[in-house]
């Protein structure tokens, strides 16, 4: 570990890594919230003696299954399946899952811790979990994709339930896939349990704002960041990473709230457009023809496209990384500060590298960890299965400004928590406090569980 820790702490990383051999992203987010924790365990003597920490590094439940499907030629495939149901002191496992090739235990349990404390800071009650398969869904027809999902869902069907594991999107998986899976959920069990899964569609069950959730939210995050500064997104020139889900409504927000987004990725290279991403376009390309990036610069004539290369050597004020773990190393922060960026915000999920955090810290950039600043996904999802549960729906404008509150509530109270633990400002620290103390709570008052 880096920097001064105590060996108690240093001690429960080691542990972590030795039973957890080979899982570096797994390792990197412990590692990550550890570091915060010292100041919580010299407060909390009972969090030491009852092993509190080292209990909420170990998942409650870890499912890994084979997903065998054909596909249209009739070519038998196998993935492999996972879900790890993480910690459930809160409420039940709440957490996306996600399709790409790159998926292996060690990501979906990064995933799955990190949403423990996410899910505890949105004030909702939901526990932390993760999924997902390495099956890759580009390029697959809508009846491939259809057959995976229900080969999953056969499987995992039996580890869900509105009381007990409640499944949504991540990346590679939408409205689309969380469609089929319903679709399957309900045939096996022969019941229309709406609260199983969030991100449905609005025509049955689906909340408004989910699909805009985590990208407004993030967006809401940095302009909370920016009022304590005394500034905002007026004029601000703002890069986002990604040009998925979590990109696509934080550009969306960035617009409304003044700022202008002029470059967005994926996988193949990034597009910068001075005039400001047209939204119209990167919906169309992404949305509907689920084509790549490259398509929206032959069809916007003010933007370019860069194959390849880094979206962070773009100047800009704000920077939202937006598309997956570890897409913004510490050269890149470098390039980023010289360029005058002055807020980094976390859409994705551990996009800026540990390398990329202290050179924003050493810079004076302000930085919102993913766990608070994504936050809002995850918070609509709750407020889905809140109007499931009460068989209610409520309009955009009434879930937005529940979002945007829920919001500005979590970077109040990170920054709050960094304060009071003598770290102003750091809002890393504040978010894995002050998430951590509600579910150390539960998880002592439940007992040695
Ligand atoms: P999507 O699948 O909708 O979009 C992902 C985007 O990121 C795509 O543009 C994709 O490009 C790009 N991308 C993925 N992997 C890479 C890579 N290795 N290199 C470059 N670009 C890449 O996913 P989401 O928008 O839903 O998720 C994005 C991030 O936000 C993830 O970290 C996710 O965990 C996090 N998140 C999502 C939430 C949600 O509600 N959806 C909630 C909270 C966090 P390409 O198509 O070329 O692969």
């Amino acid at each position: 570990m880096n920097g001064h820790v105590p060996a108690v702490v240093q001690g429960i990383y080691d542990e972590v890594v030795q039973r957890n051999r080979g899982e570096t992203e797994f390792h990197q987010a412990v590692r990550e919230v550890l570091e915060s924790l010292a100041v919580v365990l010299d407060r909390h003597s009972e969090y030491t003696e009852m092993k509190t920490v080292q209990r909420i590094c170990e998942p409650e439940r870890q499912i890994i299954f084979r997903v065998p499907w054909q596909d249209d030629r009739g070519e038998v495939h196998i993935n492999r399946g996972f879900r790890v149901e993480f910690n459930s002191a809160l409420g039940p496992y709440k957490g996306g899952l996600r399709f790409h090739p790159s998926v292996n235990l060690g990501i979906v349990k990064f995933l799955g811790f990190e949403q423990i404390f996410k899910n505890a800071l949105t004030g909702m009650p939901i526990g932390g979990g993760k999924g997902g398969s390495d099956f890759d869904p580009k390029g697959r027809s809508d009846a491939e994709v259809m057959r995976f999902c229900q080969s999953f869902m056969t499987e995992l069907y039996r580890h869900l339930g509105e009381y007990t594991d409640v499944p949504a999107g991540d990346i590679g998986v939408g409205a689309r896939e969380i469609g089929y899976l319903f679709g399957q959920y309900k045939r096996i069990t022969n019941r229309y349990e709406s609260g199983v899964l969030t991100g449905k569609g609005l025509g049955w069950g689906g909340a408004q704002v989910r699909t805009e959730a985590t990208g407004y939210g993030a967006a809401f995050f940095a302009d909370a960041m920016m009022k304590v500064r005394g500034e905002s997104f007026d004029g601000r020139r703002v890069t986002v990473s990604g040009s998925g889900n979590v990109a696509v409504y934080a550009i969306e927000k960035v617009h409304q709230l003044g700022g202008r987004a002029v470059a967005c990725s994926d996988s193949t290279g990034y597009v910068v457009d001075e005039k400001g991403i047209d939204l119209e376009v990167l919906k169309q390309v992404k949305e509907v023809e689920r084509a790549r990036i490259g398509a929206y610069a032959e069809r916007v004539p003010s933007s370019s496209f860069v194959e390849g290369g880094s979206i962070w050597d773009t100047p800009c004020d704000v920077a939202i990384p937006s598309a997956t773990q570890n897409e913004l190393d510490g050269d890149a922060a470098s390039v980023l500060g010289r360029n005058g960026c002055r807020y980094v915000v976390e859409g994705a999920n551990m996009p800026a590298t540990p390398e990329a955090v202290r050179v924003f810290r050493d810079a004076g950039i302000a930085f919102a960890p993913g766990k608070a600043a994504n936050a809002g996904g995850v918070a609509t999802s709750a407020l889905e299965m809140q109007q499931n549960a009460s068989r209610d729906s409520w309009t955009f404008e009434h879930s937005e400004a529940r979002l945007e509150e829920i919001m500005r509530g979590i970077h109040a109270r990170c920054h709050a928590t960094a304060e009071e633990y003598g770290s102003p400002g750091d809002l890393v620290l504040g978010a894995n406090v002050a998430g951590f103390l509600d579910v150390a709570e539960a998880v002592h008052a439940h007992g040695l569980i």
